[in-house]
């Protein structure tokens, strides 16, 4: 089940931390909330739904995985999320109705060439902490200007 975010800005670690709680259990300063995310596992489950690769070992880095997954496109409904929110109620959230939660399709099979190549993030199989990965990098577009 996707767990819900809060980012802190609050220079514990010497950088921003993403938790799954609101208040940094260094300084105690509350965080901005960040919304849903699908767990590590889910982002998993959910690539190799799309590419029928596995999420961990070597064939997604050989030659033949890779051009499946530049065949990726983002889901523009969720911006890859997988998941929608209720703007208006914090705790509700379904999976996304476009992608049914994977994220993205091959070939555009919902949407145009343009988003083609946009997935950039690590894939799964990578711990957030050796890639750097963030629950909300390179996906402001989904928080819609609200902060
Ligand atoms: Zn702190
Ligand atoms: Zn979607």
């Amino acid at each position: 089940m996707p767990e819900q975010w809060w980012r802190f800005d609050c220079g514990c670690k010497n950088r921003t931390q993403w938790l799954r709680q609101a208040v940094c259990p260094e300084c105690g300063a509350h965080g901005q909330y960040v919304g849903w995310q699908l767990t590590l596992e889910e982002k998993m489950a959910a690539f190799t739904r799309v590419t029928g690769l596995p999420a961990t070992g070597r064939a997604r880095m050989t030659p033949e995985g890779k051009a499946i997954q530049d065949r990726r496109v983002l889901c523009k409904l969720c911006m890859g999320k997988g998941l929608i929110e209720d703007p208006l109620d914090r705790d509700t959230w379904g999976y996304c109705p476009q992608c049914e939660g994977n994220r993205c399709a091959l070939d555009g099979d919902f949407f145009s060439e343009e988003v083609k190549g946009a997935l950039d993030e690590p894939m799964p199989g990578v711990s957030d902490e050796e890639t750097g990965w963030s629950p909300d990098r390179g996906t402001e577009d989904w928080r819609g200007g609200g902060s």
